[in-house]
């Protein structure tokens, strides 16, 4: 069976990395796609589980190999989806990668689904930036005014899904709503080879 490979996009802070892993632990066989990036661990987020967190000499080796599907430069550091991802045997392959990420794998592989994760204001995006006090002041109003492009951007890419994380339950419900319906879709599914249908 083909991966439903399922593109979360969303400005940072909304909410998309809480989504995409309640996503991923709730159904089996789905894997998350661990990326690349160049840009130090923030918090308590850990190597090989967030990110594989990697120097900038060896995301350039990386490039060079081929070994990622997309690449690009995000808040002045590198961020990659490796190959691998795409080619492992799970059933949802979820990616938290940016629109230009987005669109670069959608051109590839036609079949992924993107959703744009929006917040429910401006106001409370830049609330929930300064609760998670990850960001100082210049960084939050840095991502503020990518958060206005960005949102534009993925909506003139044509995204297919809109997501307002509001409230986060009614938002992972959505989320879960687009998977259930993405895998009804005809010819996604193998069917009983006496049912006579190539
Ligand atoms: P992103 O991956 O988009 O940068 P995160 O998943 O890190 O965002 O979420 C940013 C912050 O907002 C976190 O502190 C998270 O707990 C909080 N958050 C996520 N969704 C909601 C929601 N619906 N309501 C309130 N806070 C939320
Ligand atoms: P953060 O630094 O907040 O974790 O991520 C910054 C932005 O980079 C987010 O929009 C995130 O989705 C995006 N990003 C993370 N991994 C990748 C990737 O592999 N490729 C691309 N294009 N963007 C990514």
């Amino acid at each position: 069976m083909t991966p439903l490979l399922l593109i979360l996009s969303a400005p940072s802070g909304t909410g998309k990395t809480t989504l995409a892993r309640r996503l991923v632990a709730a159904h089996p066989g789905a894997l998350f796609s661990v990326s690349y990036t160049t840009r130090p661990p923030r918090g308590d987020e850990k190597d090989g589980v967030d990110y594989h967190f990697v120097s900038r000499e060896r995301f350039e080796k990386m490039i060079a190999a081929g070994a990622f599907v997309e690449w690009a430069q995000v808040h002045g550091h590198h961020y990659g989806t490796p190959r691998t991802s795409i080619a492992s045997a799970a059933s949802l392959v979820v990616f938290d990668i940016d629109v230009q990420g987005g669109q670069a794998i959608k051109k590839q592989h036609p079949e992924a689904v993107r959703a744009l994760i929006l917040p429910p204001s401006l106001a409370e995006l830049e609330r929930r930036l300064r609760a998670r006090s990850t960001d100082d002041d210049t960084a939050v109003r840095r991502r503020l005014h990518a958060a206005r492009i960005e949102i534009g951007v993925a909506i003139a890419a044509g995204y297919e899904y809109w997501v307002v994380n509001e409230d986060l339950d009614h938002a992972y419900a959505d989320l879960d709503a687009i998977v259930r319906a993405e895998g009804c879709k005809a010819g996604r599914r193998p069917l009983a080879p006496d049912l006579g249908i190539p």
